[in-house]
């Protein structure tokens, strides 16, 4: 038998999360955002359940490769640009489209003998100070792209670093672009799922969105998407593997961190950090057994858990247990570790076998 964890993967969710992004985002087209081979949950399974998406949207060239050999015919881009002046040669083999951040890439383009025009995105820095050309550059720069014979379209592209923040949102960043941007002809694509979401006035040409299509939040709250119909695609699960009964005073796990306060049964779950369950989720993190929300108890160690059985007294050797997925949110999860529900879903290891579910 092989050990009982295992992911699945619910494909009519993915078909779902993106019809709701759809129905928010009007005649805006849509990128989806499947970088780190899609949020973790497996590229080459996933992508076609997104195919109803105007492109595909990563940063990694051998996952645009992929996405080709496997016959997406559409828009591909490549939200981190290109990192060596030879990928421009991959670039135009594949029709990928590729972000320009920096004057350098400029300069590569301008040199390389391309068979024909690549289209580009050109990428503002409105205030992340990550990537892209400052404000008071940009048109300048724009100009200069323009006259290149080896670029054909020309996209205006920025991104957020609190459009998942009510308090703070997108406006001062929003202003710079505006400005920029004004009387000029030219495509923008902005919102990443906060903005797509939250944030009508920044839809422009196209999104962004990843981590909505997957079912969790952008802001790492799931009260906060609770009501806008998203499903979560992947649910960890694995069984109990063995039952101890504590008195009073007995310890768990390495460290002894949790001390049993009077009588009761603990379980133990095949499921460790190496399984991309945080290490950090101590004590009082949510974990579902036999159909019943309960709790983590003291250190994740690295194959296995430990779980407080009072909730579930039925609960014996073979229960199962679901880590994250449809009955409880991978962003509550997340919060107790001081996480996001992103680095979850992109952690899960890659010893842990996958499978589909429509
Ligand atoms: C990852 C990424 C996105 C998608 O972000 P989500 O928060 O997952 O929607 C959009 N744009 C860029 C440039 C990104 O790197």
């Amino acid at each position: 038998m092989p050990r009982p964890i295992s992911a699945t993967i619910h494909l009519d969710a993915l078909e779902n999360n993106l019809a709701v992004v759809r129905s928010k985002v009007g005649n805006s087209k849509i990128w989806a955002v499947v970088k780190a081979n899609a949020y973790g949950h497996g590229l080459s399974c996933v992508w076609q359940y997104l195919d109803q998406a105007d492109g595909f949207a990563l940063l990694d060239f051998n996952e645009a490769i992929l996405l080709r050999e496997q016959g997406w015919q559409g828009p591909i881009l490549l939200l981190e640009g290109f990192f060596k002046p030879e990928d421009l040669s991959i670039i135009a083999e594949y029709r990928l489209i590729t972000v320009v951040h920096s004057h350098w890439q400029l300069k590569a383009i301008e040199m390389a003998n391309l068979s024909k025009p690549i289209d580009i995105y050109l990428k503002l820095n409105s205030g992340m100070n990550r990537l892209g050309f400052p404000a008071d550059q940009y048109r300048t720069v724009l100009s200069s792209a323009k006259c290149l014979r080896q670029i054909g379209q020309i996209t205006l592209m920025s991104h957020f670093a609190n459009a998942d923040n009510k308090e703070i949102g997108v406006t001062e960043q929003l202003n710079v672009i505006n400005s920029v941007s004004q009387g000029l002809d030219i495509s923008q694509s902005l919102a990443n799922s906060a903005a797509s979401l939250w944030y009508p006035q920044t839809h422009r040409d196209w999104v962004r969105p990843g981590i909505v299509l997957y079912g969790a939040s952008p802001s790492g709250k799931w009260q906060d998407i609770a009501d806008i119909g998203l499903k979560a695609v992947m649910s960890l699960q694995s069984e109990i593997i063995a039952i101890q009964n504590l008195k009073a005073g007995d310890k768990i796990g390495y460290g002894s961190q949790y001390t049993a306060p009077g009588p009761m049964r603990v379980g133990t779950v095949a499921c460790g950090y190496a399984d991309g369950y945080p290490r950090r989720a101590m004590t009082g993190t949510p974990i579902i057994v036999d159909g019943a929300r309960t709790q983590v108890l003291g250190t994740v160690s690295m194959d296995m858990l430990s779980v407080d059985l009072t909730p579930c007294p039925q609960a014996q050797i073979g229960s199962p247990v679901e880590l994250w997925g449809q009955n409880l949110p991978v962003d509550d999860v997340a919060g107790i570790p001081g996480t996001i529900g992103y680095e979850l879903l992109c952690a899960l290891a890659d010893r842990v076998p996958v499978s589909l579910c429509r």
